[in-house]
């Protein structure tokens, strides 16, 4: 059985091993997945034994996709933009790849699953972590109208958006004053986990606006919350997106592509 993981810290709670279980499952791939926390001073020691005890390829998640940006022997473009991967392959030769699939995956499930149409929209995109530099690219390629980014600590914003400048029209813009009715608002912050909305003010939302939080469950509530308050009735969270760049992680390991349709249904069973 080829083995795959997730590394994270905490990972206890992740999704992921139940995804790949279907999609192994449902596409008849001989493999293993298992969530693995590494210490927070110990993510290439425990990826390093991982491959050395057989690891054919991983998933990264919180706090370790800069740090597997920085281990991976070479990366794919995407990675490279948002300087942060979140799927590692190991070659036959041991050579380390490293790839960002959120963005994608966010996509995937904004068109595919959700209809949402990004073309010439303006989009605000709040947070700028890892999950929003992975994100950044693929929006400003899908030809948004303008994408404005703001976050809690400005010059992180600012950072992000000087990187992306000869990608396409982005630009920083304060948290409290981001600028006013939006088509579609992303938070990719992660003040969900602790129970709170990013402090945008609702004049964000436009008329006829669409939220999406990268984050699922409760902790998207929220924010989700701040949306339905300004009047905004297309909400959604970030499960499909988590199930999508699955679904890019398993193409780029086996081959193949799992149809994602059923596992967000079973997930959203529970
Ligand atoms: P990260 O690198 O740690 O960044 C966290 C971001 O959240 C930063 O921009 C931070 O702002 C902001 N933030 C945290 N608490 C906040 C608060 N109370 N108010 C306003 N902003 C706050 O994390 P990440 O990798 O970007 O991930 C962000 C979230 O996206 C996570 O919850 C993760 O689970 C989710 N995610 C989901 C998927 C999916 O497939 N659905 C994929 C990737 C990530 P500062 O810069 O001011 O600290």
């Amino acid at each position: 059985m080829d083995r795959y993981a997730v590394f994270g810290h905490p990972v206890r709670h992740s999704k992921s091993p139940r995804i790949h279980a279907a999609f192994a499952e449902q596409t008849g791939q001989a493999l293993t997945y298992e969530a693995i926390e590494a210490p927070l001073d110990g993510f290439e020691a425990t990826l390093r034994a991982f491959i050395a005890a057989g690891g054919r390829g991983g998933n990264v998640t919180v706090p370790f996709k800069e740090q597997a940006f920085a281990l991976a022997d070479s990366c794919d473009a995407l990675a490279a933009q948002a300087q942060a991967v979140n799927t590692l392959r190991v070659e036959p030769d041991g050579h380390l790849a490293g790839f960002n699939t959120d963005g994608i995956g966010l996509l995937r499930d904004l068109a595919q699953n959700l209809h949402v149409e990004l073309r010439g929209r303006r989009v605000l995109l709040i947070g700028a972590g890892g999950a929003a530099a992975g994100v950044i690219g693929p929006l400003l390629g899908a030809g948004v109208a303008e994408l404005v980014i703001a976050n809690r600590t400005a010059p992180r914003a600012q950072a992000l958006a000087t990187r992306f400048a000869g990608h396409g029209p982005i630009h920083a813009a304060a948290l409290n004053a981001p600028g006013e009715g939006f088509d579609v608002v992303l938070n990719a912050t992660a003040a969900g986990l602790t129970g709170q909305a990013p402090a945008v003010p609702v004049s964000v939302f436009g008329p006829r606006a669409v939220a999406c939080d990268l984050v699922y469950g409760p902790a998207a509530a929220p924010f989700l919350a701040l949306a339905r308050q300004a009047g905004v009735t297309t909400c959604h969270d970030g499960l499909g997106m988590l199930v999508e760049q699955a679904a890019e992680a398993f193409w780029l390991w086996r081959g193949i592509r799992p149809a994602t349709a059923p596992v967000i249904a079973a997930l959203r069973g529970g």
